[in-house]
């Protein structure tokens, strides 16, 4: 069983690679990063002492534009996570075709206990780190799991006062005051929305009798189930990394949220007023929301949620990937011999690095468009990738997942060739 998310990652690209005969050399390329940047931050902590914290950046390719990727600030995170979701970039931006490569960044520590001060300083520390190696025309970072626009707005203070002038496309996600847009924050949730639609148009399903569970209610999964709220879907269960919640006559994620706030964690707010109705509520364990009988299963909290140990007992219609990477290889399989398809987080997560593309585009031109206009732009990349990589998946007889690397991968590949081969 691979666990590693980068052997989960490599194990993908092969399996594209091959059905495409990619030849050796750029096989090379594209199955490790270009750049591996690794160094410890020093840290003034409140108390006046120093701590260094560990940290990334990841750059897997650039052959079809600037590296693009977030930064992700948590105590699990490590090399070969963030190489897999550095590599995971590089498809899903060129399944978009969006100009940008892939990388990502992380920094072990745990943001959860930092006072504000030094989370800071700690994301200032990042930039000086590796403000060689940013920019807007050569890597674009953004916020990832536990961190967020005003970690984006430091970071972009520190990288402009390190170079001397402005550069707002140098990182995206940021404050709207800072040239952030106002759609970005909640992309990913939308794009999400927008796939989970086209694989129920596939499945003949209605909104209303379609139900729905996500596991991890962050910034994706809360905005995602809005949307899916709003449309009609009925949520049934939501989790957080402390617990999960279910109700079979629906939740309301507004409510939720509110109530996850005052609260602190999902778990507590089963019977929160109209979230839902105590008798029809219960709350359940993390394991037991994957294995929920329901239409649409949405896992957007992590890596490798869905194992060959649970994906046999996986009883959704459909998986939509709002996480990057929560299904392992082997699970793939399970999955696919069980009918069950998998829309994978290249595709249905791509709404992140489009909304953050739009932002670039944006601050590159110094004009602003309209919420609506950025949506509209984004639902059509997310159909015509879905419609296209559905059409991959069913010449090669192949799972969605490889229908969708086949063509980004061709895509890379091609790029990289044009360009000589390295
Ligand atoms: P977030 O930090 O806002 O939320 C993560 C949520 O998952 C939290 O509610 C956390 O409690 C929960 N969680 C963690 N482990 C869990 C577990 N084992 N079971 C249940 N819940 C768990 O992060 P986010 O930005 O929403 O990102 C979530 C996922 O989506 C990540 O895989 C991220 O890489 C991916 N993603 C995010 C974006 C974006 O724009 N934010 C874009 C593309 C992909």
């Amino acid at each position: 069983m691979v666990d590693n998310p980068f052997e989960s990652a490599k194990k993908q690209l092969k399996a594209a690679a091959d059905l495409l005969g990619v030849d050796k050399r750029t096989f090379s390329v594209l199955s490790q990063p270009k750049n591996e940047l690794t160094d410890d931050i020093p840290v003034r902590m409140d108390d006046g002492h120093t701590q260094n914290y560990n940290s990334f950046r990841i750059q897997h390719n650039d052959a079809l534009g600037p590296f693009k990727g977030g930064i992700r600030f948590s105590q699990d995170v490590s090399m070969d996570e963030v190489k897999a979701l550095s590599m995971w970039m590089t498809w899903k931006s060129a399944l978009a075709g969006i100009p940008f490569g892939g990388a990502k960044g992380g920094v072990i520590c745990d943001p959860k206990v930092l006072s504000q001060a030094e989370l800071e300083r700690l994301s200032r520390g990042y930039v000086q780190q590796y403000v060689d190696n940013i920019g807007p025309d050569k890597d674009i970072p953004a916020p990832d799991m536990y961190t967020n626009s005003q970690i984006m707005a430091w970071m972009l203070d520190e990288y402009e006062k390190l170079t001397g002038h402005h550069a707002p496309g140098a990182f995206t996600g940021k404050p709207v005051e800072l040239g952030g847009i106002p759609a970005r924050e909640a992309a990913t949730g939308y794009g999400g929305f927008v796939a989970v639609q086209e694989i129920a148009k596939l499945l003949k399903l209605k909104p209303k009798s379609t139900t729905v569970a996500i596991q991890g209610f962050g910034n994706v999964g809360h905005n995602a189930a809005e949307f899916l709220f709003d449309a009609g879907y009925k949520i049934v269960a939501l989790s957080d990394s402390q617990g999960a919640i279910y109700n079979k006559s629906g939740l309301d994620p507004g409510a939720a949220m509110a109530c996850k706030l005052e609260k602190g964690m999902i778990a507590k707010c089963y019977y929160a007023g109209s979230v839902t109705d105590k008798a029809k509520a219960r709350v359940i364990g993390n394991d037991e929301l994957l294995e929920l009988d329901v239409d649409i299963l949405i896992p957007a909290a992590t890596e490798n949620q869905i194992t060959a140990k649970n994906a046999g007992s996986i009883r959704a219609r459909a998986v939509v990937e709002l996480a990057n990477g929560p299904t392992a290889p082997e699970a793939d399989k399970i999955l696919h011999q069980g009918k069950i398809p998998v829309v994978p987080d290249v595709l249905a997560n791509a709404g992140g690095v489009i909304g953050s593309y739009f932002e670039w585009v944006q601050n590159n031109y110094g004009y602003y468009w309209t919420t609506k206009e950025v949506n509209e732009k984004l639902a059509r990349i997310i159909t015509t990738s879905f419609v296209n990589v559905l059409e991959r998946s069913r010449e090669h007889k192949v799972d969605l997942r490889t229908g969708a690397y086949l063509l980004a991968v061709s895509r890379v590949a091609k790029a990289v060739q044009l360009r000589g081969g390295d």
